[in-house]
């Protein structure tokens, strides 16, 4: 069955049969067929008012309800979890292992914030006066808006949304237009949760479909405090002086440049094959891919032909292959800026170990390419760029202090880890001295984060955290409660007004 009809059929799985007339195309990056043609929105100024109504009920609903919701929604992802992971594989081309895993961080996220919503917790605080008491308390926030990428087109919509409405939100999403189809799935599946849950109220969640100049309207709206953008770097660039300048809240999730720093004392059996995930899992195109492989001098030669070996052996075609463990780019454009991208490396002063094909499919229009390796002089303009394609980047390095620069001197903040048996070296990557990025590990590859975790980076990776930890706390307002319980007015830090 080709890509389009299965397509279909799991369309109509979802009540979304017909999808032929609109002006978006959804293609897959498969076989490059034409999956469906979904309307945009030619305005977004109803369902935002919709939202925001939904909002004021919403957020009287008490917590421990509100996760009754999300568990539903958890639940229908789960009796959903092989056609809407199969959906991503044919929407997006990662292998469907990861297409199914990525329909399991959402019921993994929405299992988190069940538990959640009974945990808002506030903090009591010592006053300095007497009778009285001074209290901490989180409120809902308002309508957030997720904007998200065509790699994780429908989990980063879970993490911000599982979060958003146990904290008492609405949402309204965005999603790339690139992968409407999938958010238009989860957005069924969301409606069927809402019809069993009493009492959610209409437009809870807005879906708002189109391209970048959707997205401008909705990161302009006054009525949408918090804007939780997932994407390019440039994008992030161009939304969070819009969002400031009207004193929203960003959160940012963007592009990441990932290092592994590899020592004399590795295990290089497991760098070897942590490297070979992180690198080539999702074509290369996950945000924490790894892009950067930063070797001790001693063993470079070792572990580059382990790689180029391990390499060799990967099966790249059809992602929904049982066998297959990498499948094809985006479209012509990623092929594109991958074509570029080893070019520049080659100018300036790279070679290329193996890879970087493109390996002709019997359609033209599908980009299949061999995962590239290539050994870099010095980390020159393209490896500090990401391009977003299977490009591992090889530097070496002789002393510790030079493997730390190199790792930290990109702009980007994102993913990071190391390979080392020494706790010399491995706590120093651990500390305030090492690793500048939002998440750091050792001895496991930097891409397949958990949800429990907090996961953001810094520097141009935009500074926001979500999923796991304390996040919950960016989709809430925080409100310091003072109350006085006495028959006095005494003021703070002593200071005496009597009237
Ligand atoms: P993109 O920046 O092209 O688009 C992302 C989303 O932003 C889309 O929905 C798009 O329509 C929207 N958008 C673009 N410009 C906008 C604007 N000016 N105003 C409002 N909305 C706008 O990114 P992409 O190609 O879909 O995804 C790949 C990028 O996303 C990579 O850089 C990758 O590293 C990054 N990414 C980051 C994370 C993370 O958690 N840090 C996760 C996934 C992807």
């Amino acid at each position: 069955m080709n890509a389009t009809n299965e397509a279909q059929l799991i369309l109509a799985k979802f009540g979304l049969a017909d999808r032929s007339n609109g002006d978006m195309v959804a293609r897959s990056p498969i076989d490059g067929s034409v999956l469906a043609c979904i309307q945009s929105d030619a305005d977004i100024d109803a369902k935002l008012t919709r939202n925001a109504a939904a909002f004021e009920r919403w957020r009287d609903v008490p917590a421990p309800r509100r996760g009754e919701l999300v568990r539903l929604f958890g639940e229908a992802l789960r009796a959903n979890k092989d056609a809407l992971g199969r959906l991503v594989t044919l929407e997006t081309g990662k292998i469907l292992s990861e297409g199914l895993g990525e329909v399991q961080e959402m019921i993994d996220i929405c299992d988190f914030a069940v538990g959640l919503s009974r945990q808002l917790y506030g903090l009591t605080i010592a006053s300095e006066r007497p009778d009285h008491h001074l209290v901490e308390r989180w409120h809902p926030l308002g309508p957030v808006a997720v904007i998200s990428a065509f790699n994780f087109p429908v989990a980063v919509f879970a993490w911000n949304a599982a979060l958003a409405l146990v904290c008492g939100n609405s949402v309204v999403w965005k999603p790339s237009e690139k992968t409407p189809l999938t958010a238009l799935a989860t957005a069924e599946l969301f409606k069927r949760a809402a019809e069993k849950f009493k009492g959610a109220p209409d437009g809870l969640l807005e879906l708002v479909m189109g391209g970048r100049g959707i997205g401008e309207r909705l990161i302009a709206d006054k009525r949408v405090p918090l804007v939780s953008a997932t994407g390019s770097t440039r994008m992030g660039r161009e939304i969070a002086p819009v969002v400031a300048a009207r004193f929203g809240r960003s959160l940012l999730e963007l592009g990441g440049n990932a290092a592994m720093i590899v020592t004399k004392s590795a295990d290089l059996d497991l760098a070897t094959r942590a490297a070979t995930f992180s690198a080539v899992g999702t074509c290369g195109q996950r945000c924490t891919t790894l892009r950067r492989l930063i070797v001790h001098k001693d063993v470079q030669a070792q572990l580059v032909d382990r790689l180029v070996r391990a390499y060799g052996s990967l099966r790249i075609g059809n992602p929904l292959a049982a066998d297959t463990l990498v499948g094809p780019l985006l479209d012509r454009a990623a092929y594109d800026s991958m074509r570029a991208a080893l070019d520049a490396a080659r100018h300036e002063g790279g070679t290329i170990r193996t890879g970087g094909e493109r390996i002709e499919p019997a359609n033209g229009d599908a980009f299949y390419v061999r995962p590239a390796i290539v050994e870099m002089p010095a980390q020159s303009a393209i490896v500090r760029h990401e391009t977003f394609a299977p490009i591992l980047y090889v530097l070496n390095y002789e002393t510790f202090d030079e493997a730390l620069r190199l790792q930290n001197e990109v702009d980007q903040g994102l993913s990071s880890c190391i390979f080392s048996t020494d706790l010399r070296e491995t706590e120093r990557f651990l500390s305030a001295k090492g690793s500048d990025c939002g998440l750091a590990n050792v001895n496991t590859g930097p891409s397949g984060a958990e949800i429990g975790g907090a996961f953001g980076g810094e520097k141009e990776t935009g500074g926001g955290r979500e999923s796991g930890s304390d996040a919950w706390k960016a989709y809430m307002r925080r409100q310091t409660q003072t109350v006085n319980w006495g028959t006095s007015l005494p003021l703070a830090q002593g200071v005496e007004f009597p009237v």
